[in-house]
């Protein structure tokens, strides 16, 4: 590709994630986005892989009985001219520091949300990581076919609890029986739902904001309420701000129903009118990688483990920065600068595993690893090198004492927990007391993960010992004192030596905070 070509592929990139609590309808949208890129042809190809019975042959045996996929952690489809490539980020027990880092590799993010239910804990979560990003986060508010709670009230929840400002693009014209359409402000019209058999299902808005009084709709005391609706939003809501958006400041809020695919692709279109293309990237130098710059580079934000129980081989998950990526490229892997050449690569689409030929900014490649990647690594090729930004450690909040089973077997544990830990799978810490090994984790298949690696990889069978979940946060050494300890707060040391307190909930935070009011902790993420 020359400059012109390749700056031209990049600008239809759009790269994102969808962020939900789990059951608040994220595979369902994803699957009816995939139907209007053509992908899937039936529908319920993701639904089938989350429920397990879309299995693959050679998978570990926990991806399989978990159902997870690699060919459903990315997804990409084209659509109104754009290639979207769209990351998955697991909920329920799949979710891992992964889910985390996967945010990393977005240029922006759309957030799923039950309207019966409002933010619930998961989303709230992934929210804070888009947040400190500072990418532009879009919203869709799902489930209007059923009773939800009050349009306003979940604005006012979305802005009280996430602290971000709020724009409905469009506003319910009621919900669950009662539903009839979506009054769309952004588009000047209202479309009707559930509209097969009458006709038109978009209509066009006056001057006024109004419909034609000959609709049969103007009758009805539904479509007065949201105009009076409409109109208080006018007045008394905030204004749209793209700066905003895009600084992830304000979410442009739809509503819609996955379920029955009412206003998804209304979402979808206007979404990909603002969802940014693919941004710049920072190295640790300081310098600005921008997706259009000739050479390659990219960094592993994910690595996903023995895809096949017979090898050791996992896959490396690159998000592209610049360049041109061509399928047997020479790179450098920064860390070790070792050269290497990438021949066994693979994109993804939602329903094949495909070897990539050619990929741009934006996109995310496959490599087969065989133990050469940890997360957090840049690869590039040309002259200059780069180094990528560090990603973010993210605070644990479960933990397990891990042991070896076979004391006769030490080597081959420390070897295993070494190279585990430094590959990004799970966290290690050390007790100051003892020297007990803890594993902390942000979701409980980590460890399952883990569990499974050490015995299949490194032949280490581990005993692990369940301490529930914590709180750690990191103290300044020069205020330790190690008397501070107790069976409340144990005091551990992370990976790099520094000292922290795993505290056994938010009753022994505060006793602490009350007995040592001078000494600051802190948290990662
Ligand atoms: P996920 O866990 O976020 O991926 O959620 P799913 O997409 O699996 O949806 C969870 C449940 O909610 C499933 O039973 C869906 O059929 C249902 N669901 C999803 N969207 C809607 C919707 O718009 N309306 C209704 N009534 N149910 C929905």
């Amino acid at each position: 590709m020359n400059k012109t070509e390749l700056t031209a592929a990049v600008n239809t990139r759009r790269t994102f994630a969808i962020i939900s609590h789990p059951d608040a309808g994220k595979t369902t949208i994803t699957e009816q986005m995939l139907l209007f890129g053509g992908v899937v042809r039936q529908a319920g190809t993701v639904k089938a892989r989350k429920s397990g019975n879309f299995a693959k042959s050679d998978w570990m045996e926990i991806e399989k009985k978990r159902g997870i996929s690699v060919t459903s952690s990315v997804m990409q489809f084209d659509y109104d001219g754009k290639r979207i490539n769209i990351l998955d980020t697991p909920g329920h027990e799949d979710f891992s520091e992964d889910t985390y880092r996967t945010l990393m590799a977005v240029d922006s993010a759309v957030m799923v949300i039950d309207s019966a239910k409002g933010i619930e804990p998961q989303t709230k979560k992934l929210f804070q990581i888009c947040k400190m990003r500072g990418i532009p986060i879009f919203t869709f508010m799902n489930k209007l076919d059923r009773d939800g709670r009050e349009p306003l009230d979940l604005l006012n929840e979305v802005e009280e609890v996430l602290g971000i400002e709020t724009y409905p693009m469009n506003w319910p014209m009621g919900m669950g029986k009662g539903l009839k359409g979506l009054y769309d402000r952004y588009n000047h019209r209202v479309e009707l739902y559930h509209n097969e058999a009458k006709g038109e299902t978009f209509l066009p808005l006056d001057d006024n904001g109004e419909l034609d009084p000959s609709n049969e709709l103007t009758k009805d005391s539904i479509y007065r309420d949201t105009l009076d609706e409409v109109e208080l939003i006018n007045e008394a809501g905030n204004d749209f701000d793209e700066a905003k958006v895009m600084a992830g400041d304000m979410t442009p809020v739809f509503f819609g129903s996955a379920l029955t695919n009412f206003g998804v692709e209304t979402f979808l279109k206007t979404y990909l009118q603002y969802a940014p293309k693919p941004a710049a990237h920072k190295t640790r130098d300081d310098e600005v990688v921008e997706p259009t710059d000739d050479e390659f580079a990219g960094f592993v934000f994910k690595i996903q483990a023995n895809m096949n129980p017979n090898h050791r081989d996992r896959i490396a998950f690159v998000r592209i920065c610049s360049g041109e990526f061509d399928r047997g490229m020479d790179v450098v892997l920064q860390r070790t600068g070792k050269k290497m050449r990438l021949n066994n690569s693979t994109q993804f689409m939602a329903d094949t595993r495909e070897t990539v030929e050619t990929a741009v900014a934006g996109d995310i490649v496959g490599l087969y690893d065989t133990g050469n990647f940890q997360i957090g690594d840049t690869i590039y090729a040309g002259k200059h090198a780069v180094q990528f930004e560090k990603l973010p450690q993210f605070t644990p909040e479960l933990f397990m004492r891990v042991t070896a089973k076979n004391v006769m077997k030490q080597k081959s544990f420390h070897k295993g927990i070494e190279q585990l830990v430094q590959e990004g799978a799970v966290q290690l810490y050390t007790s100051y007391s003892t020297g007990d090994y803890i594993l902390g984790a942000v979701g409980q298949l980590q460890f399952e993960v883990f569990k499974f690696r050490m015995q299949n990889e490194y032949n280490s069978e581990v005993v692990m010992e369940p301490m529930g979940s914590k709180t750690a946060r990191w103290i300044d050494p020069d205020q330790l004192d190690e008397k501070m300890s107790s069976s409340r707060n144990l005091l551990v040391k992370d990976r790099s030596g520094a000292p922290l307190f795993l505290f056994e909930n938010a009753f022994a935070e505060r006793w602490f905070a009350d007995k040592y009011p001078d000494v600051k902790l802190t948290s990662k993420l």
